[in-house]
């Protein structure tokens, strides 16, 4: 194992964001591709936002998509892994403090006794003179007297901003340069006793020995104090990686009300996980190898440089979220597509398990070629579930009330009926040898043929759902066209 270890650090006050996703993408790639450590840490101190249905969600988005964790919190009945936890920041409330004294004690933090009235007074006067609002109380250079006179007085703590300059060398932005003065002593334990989110990270980052900190670049301004509190605390100063967000189709950030801000989102569509982090990895990341578009989740972590994270947020396209979804399901061998539809052709209704899985998994390879989504399966496939009841308005005009359509669909039932033996090759073969002498199109014979064993105009290819629906199914169908036809 190297010594790389990443993490992703999500507060669960929601779904898995399909940007967390792609930040957990870039951390578990790095990982897995390094042989590093990939560590799940819930930032769950807002205990207002944070609820544990989400912690859940959160973990499942994870789940599906395969992104799996080294070291993380307990989740669904797997206890808590990894010797480094807690890794929940409620748990670790202990450690902030146990921190913050430590910085209080070598004096790179102090207590600040200022009332809200003080705070809020120079928050005006600042306001007023067209400044940033500053800390200019007392307490900074307070003398241990003074602090002692306070007695039990709440206090908050405050990170005493060195002089100097803080670099940030961010792989991603490349080196942010901050004059210190710009920073503001920043408050990092609350006079309630709440530590807050600048020292928590870090403690945690520190403690669990992040080598690698890559997350959203919405928190590039964070991380000049970030890395000041890592200096202070004397710990090992990891990699930073800022990353763009993911924007949507018109080029916002992709807002968590929108159909698809939900990795689960995709998952109720009918898209692959492969297919979601082949597409959410190519939002922040371009191959070496020009143009590819379509990678395996082995071929990703093969793949996969840090060098080659983009600095610019990529707008979400569905297009091609769709072929690469087509793509990814003509990966899959007959028998694995065959087990990603059955449950959602049960959900629909059919009774899938009436056939054999060998015949399930002839009808997933005819599929194949064409579902874009593995929610299409049902309209491919249900009439071999059930009857045909109906039949495609549009096609009926065109196929079925057609000049000669009763002798035409006779005729093929009577050369159905004669046919050697019942499969594809055969089939084929007669339908074209039947188009060669008649004088008609192919095409004249597959579509009413079609629209009478299945009801519609699209499917699987017709010889091949012929073979699978069976010789007396599809005479039987023949027949209810032909009466239907009469009728018309
Ligand atoms: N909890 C933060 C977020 O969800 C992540 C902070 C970090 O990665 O350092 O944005």
């Amino acid at each position: 194992m190297s010594n790389v270890r990443v993490r992703i650090a999500p507060s669960p006050t929601g779904f898995l964001h399909i940007g967390t996703a792609k930040t957990a993408l870039i951390n578990w790639l790095f990982a897995r591709k390094t042989g590093g450590t990939f560590i799940l840490r819930l930032e769950d101190t807002d205990v207002e936002r944070s609820k544990d249905e989400y912690a859940e969600a959160m973990c499942e988005g994870l789940q599906w998509l395969g992104i799996d964790w080294d070291e993380g919190p307990e989740f669904g009945g797997v206890p808590e892994k990894g010797a480094l936890g807690p890794y929940k920041q409620s748990m670790r409330k202990d450690l902030y403090i146990q921190e913050a004294n430590r910085l209080l004690a070598e004096g790179k933090a102090y207590k600040c006794f200022c009332t809200k009235e003080e705070l809020d007074a120079m928050r005006e006067k600042a306001a007023a003179e067209k400044r940033p609002p500053r800390y200019e109380g007392p307490w900074r250079d307070a003398s241990s007297e003074q602090v002692a006179a306070m007695g039990d007085a709440p206090y908050a703590v405050r990170f005493r901003v060195p002089e100097g300059v803080t670099e940030i060398l961010d792989l991603v932005q490349g080196t942010v340069r901050i004059e210190n003065k710009e920073i503001d002593d920043f408050i990092i334990v609350k006079p309630n006793g709440e530590p807050l989110f600048h020292l928590a990270v870090v403690v945690d980052d520190g403690l669990m020995q992040i080598t690698h900190v890559m997350r959203g670049d919405d928190h590039l301004t964070n991380a000049v104090r970030h890395v000041l509190l890592f200096k202070a605390l004397g710990y090992a100063l990891p990699q930073f990686a800022h990353l763009p967000m993911v924007l949507d189709e018109t080029g916002k950030k992709y807002s968590k009300r929108l159909h698809g801000a939900n990795v689960l989102d995709w998952r109720d569509d009918g898209y692959l996980p492969e297919t979601i982090i082949n597409y959410v990895v190519l939002l922040g990341w371009t191959p070496a190898e020009e143009g590819r578009e379509l990678f395996s989740r082995e071929e990703l972590i093969e793949a996969f440089t840090l060098d080659r994270l983009g600095q610019s947020a990529a707008k979400f396209d569905l297009k091609k979220l769709q072929w690469l979804n087509g793509q990814h399901i003509r990966r899959l061998t007959p028998e694995s597509l065959r087990d990603r539809v059955l449950p959602i052709l049960q959900k629909a209704g059919l009774d899938a398990l009436s056939k054999s899985p060998e015949w399930l998994a002839k009808m997933a390879a005819i599929c194949q070629e064409k579902i874009p989504t593995l929610n299409d399966i049902v309209a491919y496939t249900d009439f071999f579930f059930r009857d045909v009841e109906a039949y495609e308005e549009k096609a009926v005009n065109k196929h079925f009330k057609a000049e000669g359509a009763v002798e035409r669909v006779s005729a093929l039932r009577e050369m159905m009926a004669s046919v050697a033996t019942w499969d594809h090759d055969t089939l084929k073969a007669a339908y074209e040898a039947k188009a060669a002498e008649s004088g008609f199109s192919l095409g004249q014979f597959v579509h009413p043929t079609r629209l009478a064993l299945t009801g519609k105009s699209v499917g699987p290819g017709l010889f091949e759902l012929a073979e699978l629906l069976g010789k007396d199914t599809c005479l039987a169908r023949m027949d209810k066209a032909i009466a239907y036809i009469k009728s018309l």
